[in-house]
């Protein structure tokens, strides 16, 4: 299975793909987590994504592109993964799919997690990261709309889009998602 979780900063995805990842082992990437990692291990990635990760805006797609291509080439991936956070533009998305041509490999679902924003503020607000701060907060959703957005449209024109309402019980979005990854068989 190959998938991706789509969603504001607070929506939930890192938890549904940890959850995701336990219920139908599957490797996981979330681009987020990795960056900021890098951004503590000073790597030369960590050192580029830092003023970006730090303000809240997004960290450039080719350097994302560059970075996804090499995580999902590896063998290890070849049987399925879960992309969290990733794609987070059109560009991105497209760069995506040349990559699973490439590779041979279809993705099966988009998995959107759809709350309001006022809740993806007060949710981003109640964790303590750095990019978690109410101007930071504010910039990522507004780039989330302005960025990320337009890709489920990309998606759904593509029939390959769920959304999923997140604004309810982490365990009651978990369920809805596996309903309905199992109630729509891919194409
Ligand atoms: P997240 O934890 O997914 O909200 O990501 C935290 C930060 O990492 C974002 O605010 C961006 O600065 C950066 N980031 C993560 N994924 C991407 C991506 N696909 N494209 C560009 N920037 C990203």
């Amino acid at each position: 299975m190959r998938l991706v979780i789509l969603g504001g900063p607070g929506a939930g995805k890192g938890t549904q793909a940890n959850q995701l990842y336990h219920m139908l082992q599957i490797p996981c990437i979330s681009t987020g987590d990795l960056l900021r990692a890098a951004i503590s291990d000073q790597t030369p990635l960590g050192q580029e994504a830092r003023p970006y990760v730090e303000k809240g805006e997004l960290v450039r797609d080719e350097t994302m592109i560059e970075f996804i291509r090499k995580e999902l080439i590896a063998p290890a991936m070849s049987k399925g993964w879960l992309l969290d956070g990733y794609p987070r533009t059109a560009f991105q998305a497209e760069e995506l799919d040349f990559l699973l041509d490439e590779l041979a490999q279809l993705l099966d679902w988009a998995i959107y997690l759809n709350v309001p924003n006022d809740v993806l503020m007060r949710r981003s607000l109640g964790r303590s990261r750095s990019d978690d701060r109410p101007e930071i907060v504010q910039r990522r959703i507004d780039l989330f709309h302005q960025r990320t957005v337009p890709i489920l449209e990309y998606y759904e024109r593509r029939q390959k889009l769920l959304t999923i309402d997140g604004n309810q019980a982490a365990e009651q979005i978990q369920q809805e998602i596996l309903q309905k990854l199992m109630a729509n068989p891919s194409s």
